[in-house]
């Protein structure tokens, strides 16, 4: 696997593969991996004839510099891992060749980044699609592939691809779980295993909602007021949303009559956790 710092190298080599007639395909990530992302790594196989996966936890995605600093990482056991998958390229650029001094440009989706998260996070999606972007024009992909776990963050990118005639593909893949329905993130590392065992209910909270709906409940306020309580329930849990919106414009329904997105972002102690689920 070729370690590349530099953005001139990285354009060099995919100039290199797409000359020769190679499909790359691209996963962005931001390390501590966990197989939700080799998930990702697995299907770009598939989809091109090389792959290039980035490290770069991105500094201006986050709205809170504490969060940016607890940020886990592991960059040796990462290098491994992809190395064991078979990856061509791990890319893992400097901050300072992503925003060097003087630089000021931004891109923006608008709808689609306002609801949910964008909501609670100003500024996340602009850091999203920024250095997606950037990524874009650095890695040159036919395709990039990203999980649904982060379903909003897939919905903005796709409308940024669209928008900005983007000429790539973009893949989503379905979220990777424990064996319990933990929804796996680097951000569960941060958990004591008492909160480990708390954190369940969100996704219990996903399973309630799709019970309900398959015993016929239609109004979005009783499947909402089950999920609160079922979150609420437990000691050390703030439930910061959940949403039952349509899949492909975010906007909330009042009855779920066709696939419904149900999204919910909820605090354990300190520790921000996002999941969803397609229910209907
Ligand atoms: P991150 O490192 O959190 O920025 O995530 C990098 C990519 O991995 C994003 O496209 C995420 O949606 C995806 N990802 C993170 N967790 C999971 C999961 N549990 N299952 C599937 N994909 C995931």
């Amino acid at each position: 696997m070729q370690i590349i710092h530099r953005v001139s190298e990285m354009q060099r080599w995919s100039d290199a593969q797409r000359q020769a007639g190679k499909k790359v395909a691209f996963v962005p990530t931001m390390g501590f991996l966990h197989e939700g992302h080799l998930s990702l790594v697995r299907a770009a196989k598939q989809a091109g004839d090389v792959v290039v996966v980035s490290i770069f936890v991105n500094p201006m995605q986050f709205n809170q510099q504490s969060d940016f600093a607890a940020y886990p990482r592991d960059d040796e056991q990462d290098r491994r891992l992809l190395s064991e998958l078979g990856t061509d390229v791990l890319f893992n650029p400097d901050a300072s060749e992503m925003y060097p001094d003087g630089y000021q440009t931004a891109v923006e989706v608008e709808k689609v980044s306002q609801p949910l998260c964008g909501a609670h996070r100003p500024g996340h999606f602009r850091g999203v699609t920024t250095v997606v972007a950037k990524l874009f024009n650095m890695v040159k992909p036919h395709a990039a592939l990203f999980g649904e776990k982060d379903f909003q963050q897939c919905v903005v990118i796709k409308r940024m691809v669209t928008d900005l005639n983007f000429d790539l593909e973009i893949v989503a893949m379905p979220t990777v779980r424990e064996a319990d329905g933990l929804a796996m993130s680097s951000r569960n590392a941060r958990l004591s295993p008492a909160q480990r065992q708390t954190s369940l209910c969100i996704a219990g909270a996903l399973n309630t909602a799709q019970q309900l709906v398959g015993q016929g409940e239609r109004r979005a306020a009783t499947i909402l007021r089950a999920v609160r309580d079922t979150i609420s329930g437990q000691d050390g849990t703030r439930l910061e949303y959940a949403s039952l919106c349509d899949p492909d414009t975010l906007e909330e329904v009042e009855k779920v009559t066709r696939p419904t997105l149900l999204a919910i972002a909820a605090w354990v102690g300190e520790v921000r956790l996002i999941d969803n689920r397609v229910i209907g």
